[in-house]
């Protein structure tokens, strides 16, 4: 049987972008430098001036963009984050990891993202943080967050992972917090060829923190100043595939939304729940995420047209035996809980063929009229 089709591929895009990734990589080994050298300096240049922000620190993962810029921005043992558990596990890991406390609260029905209504409630004299997450490509409600950060000075880390490009009433994600952390994960809008991630902020000693904080807390070289350090730095070949890619971002995300008004268009009159997207909102569609109450049947049934769909996320991280210490039970967060289990992904990725596209709407079109 031929390779099924997923929601995501890289191998075409590979195909297409082939002689530049193999230059860079080229470019990098034969530079003298392997680590925090020009590569890693320009990228960072390059991503912060693309966000209209003064400072990038290029990391080696997103969940470690998050962990150093909480501890950056001074949040640790004892403060309290406010995020939400309808996200990937690894914004919660991080903040778990720097020893804080996440607090959830419920998303909306219609965008999955964070019900901003809820968070002002869930504030304690413990709170330090508020982490919205821009889930799926779309920013959340970034003026009423603002105003409570600044009613109870609390400062804001946007979780951007997901929302390279994506803007908030022309706001481009990752420039409205005091920091934003980012993962270039090969999945993500701006992926690499492997891990890497980046924290931008426009306060200078936001960014001198994390560039201590990724190499083990050296001041300088040999001398450590700050603990707890790490070794979280961006590799140079990671930073020189990023830095073209990053010229390209803009074509990846107009595809991605060619995709995104394909699927609405096809979709439009089944029960198949497509995306919402917020007012004011610009959807850079990471995922493409649908709602149907039969799911399960859905994704079983695709399997034999050779479509295999994913689903993110089946978890809510609450519910996680991980994160049974949060003291969390089942029903506290009922819009996020009913989400989990009616929610999936269809194919979405810039060199997604129209062709493909079509297969697989047929696909499930048939799928429904079979259900
Ligand atoms: C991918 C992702 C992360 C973690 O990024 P990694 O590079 O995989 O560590 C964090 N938060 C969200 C919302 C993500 O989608």
């Amino acid at each position: 049987m031929a390779r099924p089709l997923y929601v995501w591929d890289y191998l075409q895009e590979y195909e297409n972008e082939r002689e530049d990734i193999l230059d860079a990589v080229d470019t990098v080994f034969r530079s003298g430098q392997l680590v925090l050298g020009r590569a890693v300096r320009d990228f960072e240049a390059d991503f912060a001036s693309y966000h209209g922000v003064s400072h990038c620190v290029g990391v080696d993962n997103g969940t470690n963009a998050i962990v150093l810029a909480l501890q950056a921005l001074g949040v640790g043992p004892g403060d309290e984050v406010i995020t939400v558990s309808n996200t990937a596990a690894p914004t919660v890991v991080a903040i778990d990891a720097t020893g804080a406390t996440p607090v959830f609260v419920d998303v909306h029905e219609d965008t999955y993202l964070m019900d901003v209504g809820q968070v002002e409630a869930a504030v304690t004299e413990r709170t330090r943080c508020l982490l919205p997450v821009h889930l799926y490509g779309q920013c959340v409600d970034m003026e009423p967050l603002r105003e409570i950060a600044d009613r109870h000075d609390l400062v804001i880390l946007e979780d951007c992972a997901q929302a390279h490009a994506a803007r908030h009433h022309g706001r481009i994600a990752g420039s409205m917090g005091e920091a934003a952390a980012f993962s270039f994960y090969p999945t993500k809008v701006l992926g690499t060829y492997g891990d890497g991630g980046a924290t931008i902020t426009s306060d200078p000693q936001v960014d001198a923190a994390l560039r201590q904080l990724r190499y083990y807390g050296m001041k300088e070289r040999y001398y450590v100043e700050r603990t707890p350090g790490h070794n979280s730095r961006l590799d140079e070949v990671h930073a020189e595939i990023l830095r073209r890619k990053l010229t390209r971002l803009d074509g990846y995300v107009a595809a991605r939304r060619a995709v995104a008004a394909r699927y609405a268009e096809a979709l439009a009159g089944t029960d198949v729940v497509v995306p919402a997207v917020a007012p004011g909102n610009e959807h850079s569609y990471y995922v493409y995420v649908v709602r149907h109450p039969r799911r399960d049947d859905i994704i079983e049934a695709l399997k034999a047209h050779g479509v295999s769909l994913n689903i993110s996320y089946p978890w809510p991280v609450h519910t996680m035996s991980g994160f049974a210490k949060l003291g969390y039970r089942t029903g506290s967060l009922p819009v996020t809980e009913a989400a989990a289990k009616e929610i999936f992904s269809l194919p979405m990725y810039p060199s997604l063929t129209e062709s493909d596209q079509t297969m697989v709407v047929e696909s499930l079109l048939k799928v429904l009229a079979a259900l």
